[in-house]
This record gives structure tokens, sequence and C-alpha cells, in this order.
């Protein structure tokens, strides 16, 4: 199946221009001429990739962004913004939006091809597994391997889990019995006591991190929010 990238420029000529070369070059396209539609278009197509312009009618180029970034569904299309020469600002609030990349007007076919591959061969290196950040902590459940600065961390299954439904929630109160219930494993039985161990061990093997691994007197655990 052909990666399938929605173009969304308002100017019709531009945006022709794009998808003749695209389409050349192996893609499937979509396009869309205002804000909305590029919303509306990127839900119906689901595409690998968004080239968005950043002056459009309507809703602009900006204001896609910060929906499309809402929207679980769509948070992790990579999307190259479309900016105008000497647009540094807008440039510079696009990437902190979470624009992956940003092509300045006018551009060479040849340098957005080359844009778009390089996005979506990122997209391919790495897979879109759940990762959970917490400080200096790294937890690759699918991997189960947890990393603290450049430390590899030796957990217990239990210690992994709880580490993780902590870190996924940071200053968020869990009750032993919900760190039982989220915790429980087919193989291994987990208890309010063997909770109480693992926080035990979870900080002994945390070092001078696990101080943030806090006690709430008479409700559970938290990871300091
Ligand atoms: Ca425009």
């Amino acid at each position: 199946m052909p990666n399938m990238i929605l173009i969304a420029e308002d100017e019709e000529a531009i945006r022709e221009l794009i998808r003749i070369n695209l389409s050349a070059n192996g893609f499937a396209c979509d396009e869309a001429e205002d804000g909305l539609q590029a919303l509306t278009r990127a839900k119906a197509a689901k595409p690998d990739l968004i080239l968005l312009d950043w002056m459009l009618p309507g809703l602009d180029g900006l204001g896609v962004l910060r929906r499309l970034k809402a929207d679980s569904d769509l948070a992790a299309v990579p999307v190259i913004m479309l900016t105008a020469k000497g647009e540094e600002s807008d440039i510079v609030l696009g990437l902190e939006m979470g624009a992956a990349d940003y092509v300045t007007k006018p551009f060479s076919n040849k340098v957005l091809v080359a844009r778009i591959r390089a996005q979506l061969r990122r997209g391919e290196e790495e897979p879109t597994e759940e990762i959970i950040r917490y400080a200096s902590l790294t937890l690759l459940p699918g991997q189960r391997r947890a990393t603290l600065g450049n430390e590899e961390l030796s957990l217990t299954c239990g210690e992994f889990d709880l580490l993780a439904l902590l870190c996924a929630r940071p200053g968020h109160v869990y009750t032993r019995s919900q760190i039982v219930a989220r915790t429980k494993g087919d193989d291994y039985p987990v208890t309010d006591r063997a909770v109480d161990v693992q926080v035990v061990s979870l900080r002994r093997k945390l070092g001078a991190f696990g101080e943030r691994l806090e006690t709430v007197r008479g409700v559970g655990y938290r990871m300091r929010g």
C-alpha cells in the first residue's frame, strides 16, 4: 500500500503541483483547501503524513496542528509545515506544538519528497510502542525494560508493573487494592502486603530517586507529581 499524504494547502496551483510530484514518487494523496477540511480529511483518510500550509483560511495551520495533537487517533501522524520565508516565529511555534518538520516556500520537489521520506522512515524505526517517562526514568512496557538515567534497572515483574502504574500518572494516589487489581499477573499472586514489600524493594533499587515513590498514609502510594 502506498503511503497516504494529506495535502492541506489553500492555493490550488501549489496543491496541484505537490500532488503531481508526490503521485509521481509513488505516494497516494488526499487534499484539503482549508483548515477545517484538513481536520475532516485527516480523520476520514487516516493519512501517514500531513503537509500543512501555515496560512490557511478559516482555521490556520497552528489551529489545525493543535487539534491534531489533541486527537488521540491523529496525534502520532507526522506533520510537515509549509511556511512562508522569513516566518521564523511560526516555525518555532509549530515545532514546539509538535510539528515534525517544516519546509519553506518556495521549495524544490526533491527536498519536499526527501523530508517526507525521512519522516516516514522515522515512524518505521521507532515502533509506536508505549513509552512511560517520569523524570529520568524511562519504562518500555513492551520490552519490560526500565532505565534510570543511563542505568538499566533489574526489576521483577511485579516491581515493573507497580512502577509503570505509578509513573504513568504522577501525583495520583493508588490504594493497595487498586495496585493489586492493576498489577495482578496470571502467574503470580499479589496481595496488599506484597505491594508494601515491592515498594520497599523498588525504593532500594531506585536509590535516591526512590524518595519520589511516596507513601500516602492511610491511603496508598504515588509518584511525586
Ligand atoms: Ca496558504
